[in-house]
């Protein structure tokens, strides 16, 4: 795959440490030749960030908090003094409320539904309003989902209504941007341990079943969504957009349990 990403470079945003899915994606980048840029919330991560960054030959991190619209600015305006025009964003970002990913939906609280639509959901776009003027030849923007968005998932609760939402703004994105040839798509990563996912109730049951359960009888790694991610951002997929593309060993395709998984 060296070279598949030769003379492309772009913005990869949510990398909080080396577990992030971003991370998988940005590391798959840079072994196909691709350049990246990073953004990162908080100074905190932004000491895990930078090292990760160097070690694939990256000296572009930038801050960026997505619920302020002039931090999107900085960022972009930041970014724009290093490169002219990019080839690809990722958005690797979610986030809610952990105290109400557990229990029942109905209960969440109008702060939160508005909080984690407009960090999980209107981020992307407001981060696709910024990347577009810096996309002159076409390109391809990334955001992360999950089943959650397509079936009731124990706990998921409001992030499972804010994916359905981020795979709706694809399609509409993606319709928006095509004449301009830029692509717009999402991955539905099956679960991975991460430290988004350690806010969700049960989150090591959910691994086991989905292990136990999926076709292929194992978990997805951030390398193996990675490698998807490759193949959304490179030209490989030059014909494909507003796609919801599942990378989670194909548990999305099984209607009951397996007869051979352990009652956990
Ligand atoms: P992670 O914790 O490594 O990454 C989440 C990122 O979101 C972090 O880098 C965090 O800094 C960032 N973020 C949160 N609020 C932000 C804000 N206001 N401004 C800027 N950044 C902010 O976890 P991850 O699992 O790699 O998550 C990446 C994406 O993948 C998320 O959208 C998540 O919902 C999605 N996803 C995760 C799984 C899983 O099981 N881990 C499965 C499917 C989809």
């Amino acid at each position: 795959l060296s070279g598949l990403m030769a003379g492309k470079r772009g913005l990869i945003m949510g990398v909080a440490n080396d577990k992030s899915i971003a991370w998988g994606i940005a590391r798959a980048v840079a072994a196909a030749g691709g350049e990246v840029a990073f953004t990162y919330q908080g100074d905190a991560l932004g000491k895990r960030v930078r090292p990760l960054a160097e070690s694939i030959g990256s000296d572009i991190v930038l801050p960026c908090d997505v619920s302020d619209p002039a931090s999107i600015d900085a960022a972009f305006a930041a970014l724009k003094e290093k490169w002219d025009t990019i080839d690809f964003i990722v958005h690797a970002i979610g986030y809610s409320d952990k105290n109400e990913l557990r229990g029942r939906y109905l209960d969440t609280s109008p702060e939160n539904f508005a909080m984690s639509m407009n960090i999980s959901v209107y981020s992307f776009t407001a981060v696709a309003q910024r990347a577009e003027k810096m996309m002159t030849s076409g390109g391809s923007m990334l955001t992360l989902s999950y089943y959650g968005a397509e079936k009731v998932m124990p706990h998921y609760n409001v992030m499972g209504v804010a994916k359905a939402a981020l795979e709706a703004s694809v399609k509409y994105m993606a319709n928006d941007l095509g004449p301009d040839n830029i692509r717009v798509n999402a991955i539905s990563a099956g679960p991975i341990k991460t430290l988004a996912a350690s806010g969700i109730g049960d989150f090591r049951y959910i691994l086991k079943w989905n292990e136990y359960n999926s076709p292929m009888r194992r978990n997805v790694t951030i390398d193996d969504v990675g490698r998807s991610g490759l193949y959304f951002l490179s030209d490989l997929s030059s014909g494909v957009t507003g796609e919801t593309h599942h990378v989670d060993c194909g548990y999305h395709t099984v209607g009951m349990k397996q007869v051979d998984a352990p009652d956990i």
